[in-house]
């Protein structure tokens, strides 16, 4: 006999057809009540022929061919299927089946595994998407005090993953970056008073939104977007450089350009230097280029706003007028968002350069999460997986405030009196609450962690339960 492990039914016989494994059973003994309402007043209604898909035996797709009793009850009408708890009537399939695929969906693309286990691909979406309904839904971690909003190619589109750059944790994850889909995100999000600074890139829908539900937050753009287009008006020179060479020999004395000319001067190695020495004389331009970036990039020295605009203004018109048009795209993007670049400088002032560090970090940590997962996957399937990995937490303390009567001998022992005192009887206080909160996926573990998943690692495309 087939060690099936499926109580509550009588294997009749078995027959392999090809790929296919059949198993043709019927029910076994009498449920002792109706499910519904527990009368024992129950009586035969019939039978239905069921397909429940079980894992692979002998490996071989296998179905289970049920004949499977029905029931009525007289004393509420309803009628019930034999019950048997090993299968899940959602999906006419065995429970086992189902938590396996539930378990792989996250880890291999959605049409792979219905090759694997013989069935349509609609089944495995529909296992998946009922298994983790609560994740895709409804997660929702505490509100941080400086969020990141950022993009990031995920599963064959431009994503937005929304960040906590107070504890590097990730907290959530959009599958498009337009308004339509940050608008419901933010409307439905938690605790939005608490949102003190919110960091970015250049992505004018995201300034909206963030004016929208956070007016009072401070919008911050990340430093490495802006030196981002630096480092690009620069590349368009040297291209500009290496073309206008007249021979494949001159070219050829511009070897590494591309890297020189994005290292900085402290990080320069002493052959680097030379190199850089001899272009200065040989191709002033990518000189006076260099030394342009160089003059932008410590823009971010200035110890506060006004100095960083000050420096700002003195390195636009330096710029000599034949590399002019090669910044035209940071021109008028300081037009355009000029404010949000230099609050960066306010930021710094308050928090430190911690936070402005965390923007990239946390980007990194994703981006370096998603290439360890690999392609294939739908955008949901690797959200459930990102949302799924260990959390990070931490303990805060919130005030709550409370009326009572006003103690004569007051000591202020558990919280501290405020002076608006409504008459001479009563006062409020503040007591102190410490709770645990769970900010958000940690992205500093979030790689190792994804590392050690031992389902990456199924030797075979057959799993055999026998
Ligand atoms: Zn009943």
């Amino acid at each position: 006999m087939l060690p099936l492990d499926l109580p509550g039914i009588d294997v009749i016989n078995t027959s392999h057809d090809g790929q296919l494994f059949s198993i043709h059973a019927g029910c076994v003994g009498r449920p002792v009540g109706c499910v519904y309402c527990g009368s024992v007043s129950i009586v035969g209604h019939g039978q239905n022929n069921q397909e429940v898909m079980d894992l692979p035996h002998h490996g071989k797709f296998t179905c289970i061919h049920l004949k499977r009793k029905r029931y009525k009850c007289k004393d509420c009408s309803s009628t019930f299927f034999h019950p048997l708890d090993w299968i899940n009537d959602d999906h006419r399939a065995t429970t086992r089946f189902v938590d396996r695929i539930a378990k792989v969906s996250l880890d291999r693309s959605f049409s792979d595994i219905a090759r694997e286990y013989g069935v349509h691909e609609k089944t495995i979406r529909n296992i998946f998407y009922n298994k983790y309904a609560d994740v895709i839904d409804t997660t929702r971690f505490e509100s941080p005090e400086y969020l990141g909003i950022d993009e990031i190619n995920i599963a064959g589109g431009v994503r937005c993953c929304i960040t906590n750059l107070s504890v590097n944790a990730g907290i959530e994850f959009l599958p498009k970056r337009t308004l339509d889909t940050l608008r419901p995100y933010f409307h439905n999000m938690p605790g939005k008073e608490n949102v003190k600074a919110v960091a970015m890139d250049m992505w004018r829908p995201y300034r909206q939104i963030t004016k929208e539900f956070f007016p009072h937050a401070i919008i911050v753009i990340d430093k490495f977007h802006v030196l981002k287009m630096a480092d690009m008006a620069v590349d368009a020179i040297r291209k500009k450089v290496r073309a206008d060479c007249e021979t494949k020999r001159t070219q050829l004395k511009l070897k590494k350009d591309r890297f020189i000319m994005r290292t900085r001067p402290y990080n320069m190695n002493e052959l680097e230097k030379l190199q850089m020495a001899m272009w200065r004389k040989d191709f002033p331009l990518l000189g006076i280029a260099y030394d342009v970036k160089e003059e932008f990039f410590r823009i971010y020295d200035a110890k506060d706003r006004q100095e960083a605009i000050l420096r700002f203004k003195t390195w636009k018109s330096a710029i000599p007028e034949a590399l002019k048009p090669y910044w035209e795209t940071v021109f008028i993007t300081y037009e355009n968002w000029g404010d949000e670049i230099f609050n960066f400088f306010d930021l710094v002032e308050h928090s430190g350069s911690k936070l402005t560090n965390a923007y990239t970090e946390c980007q990194n940590s994703i981006t370096r999460a998603i290439n360890s997962i690999g392609r294939g996957y739908s955008f949901d399937a690797l959200r459930v997986k990102l949302l799924l990995a260990p959390k990070k937490e931490g303990i805060i303390t919130s005030y709550r405030s409370i009326k009572r009567k006003k103690q004569q001998s007051d000591n202020h022992t558990i919280g501290f009196s405020l002076a608006t005192n409504f008459n001479n009887d009563y006062e409020t206080i503040q007591i102190p609450e410490r709770r645990l909160v769970t900010w958000g996926i940690d992205l500093e573990n979030l790689e190792k962690w994804l590392d050690g998943q031992e389902y990456k690692a199924y030797p075979n495309s057959m799993i055999d339960m026998d």
